[in-house]
């Protein structure tokens, strides 16, 4: 996969332009054709009603890699599926370690919810010995040293970092050591990484910002149509 200077990615595999900020969409696409049981076709109004997206940014979406909907149907259901879930890299079992058996680690631990969209943890790793060889849902939590032999043996290409702050920096020194380059963390600070490796951040402080961000925005929209009339 290649990001070009529009921000457009071309899918070697897939041979589609499609512009990143449309990824997220496509991710949402994908899980509402899975869960669609009998549906052979949905129609742009359909999927509208589902995700809150105007049809025409969804018959945008759709079009990049050529779909395009039959009159009087609507989008079929099977091929679209296909085509995503090659574009997303879905279309295979992707396996996950998992560091920092914390509150969030173990909370992460036991969703279902990864499994299903081809997200397979297949091993937890902490350095507090009270946690080593405990188990959480079936799963002994292993030492962090352990986790190049781990990784090498099960083929594991991504990593979820639930460790402190202070810790992820040289967690991730570490897990990159290990040979995974694809890396989503949670500590709310900045991580250095080189530049083959692709990092994710989930900060939720960030995301509950963004809502009182909007909260606010109304307000201060009147603020400044007020202020604008005291200068007319
Ligand atoms: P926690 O303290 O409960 O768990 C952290 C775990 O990481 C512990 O088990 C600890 O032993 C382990 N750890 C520490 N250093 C390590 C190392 N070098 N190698 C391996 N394991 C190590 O913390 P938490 O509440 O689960 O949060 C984890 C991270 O996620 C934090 O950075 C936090 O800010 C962030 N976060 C948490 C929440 C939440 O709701 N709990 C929400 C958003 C983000």
């Amino acid at each position: 996969m290649a990001t070009n200077n529009n921000n457009f990615t071309t899918h070697t595999k897939v041979k589609y332009k499609i512009p990143e900020s449309t990824i997220p969409r496509m991710s949402i696409y994908s899980r509402i054709f899975s869960e669609s049981k009998g549906n052979d076709y949905f129609s742009s109004k359909d999927i509208a009603a589902i995700t809150g997206f105007s049809s025409a940014q969804i018959r945008r979406d759709l079009s990049y890699f050529g779909q395009f909907g039959v009159p009087g149907k609507g989008y079929p259901i099977n091929e679209l599926k296909q085509k995503i879930s090659a574009i997303l890299g879905i279309d295979k079992e992707w396996r996950v370690a998992l560091i920092g058996m914390g509150n969030l680690g173990s909370a992460l631990l036991t969703y279902k919810g990864f499994k299903e969209q081809k997200f397979k943890i297949i091993a937890a790793f902490d350095n507090n010995m009270k946690k080593i060889a405990s188990n959480i849902n079936d799963f002994k939590i292993q030492h962090i040293n352990q986790l190049k032999s781990v990784v090498k043996q099960n083929e594991i290409k991504i990593a979820i970092l639930t460790v402190p702050g202070k810790a992820a920096q040289e967690v991730i020194n570490h897990v990159i050591d290990c040979g995974i380059k694809l890396i989503l963390n949670f500590a709310p600070i900045k991580l250095k990484v080189p530049d083959y490796v692709h990092l994710q951040n989930i900060d939720v402080v960030v995301e509950l910002e963004r809502l009182t961000y909007y909260a606010t925005k109304g307000m201060r929209t009147l603020v400044l149509k007020k202020t604008a009339r005291l200068f007319k």
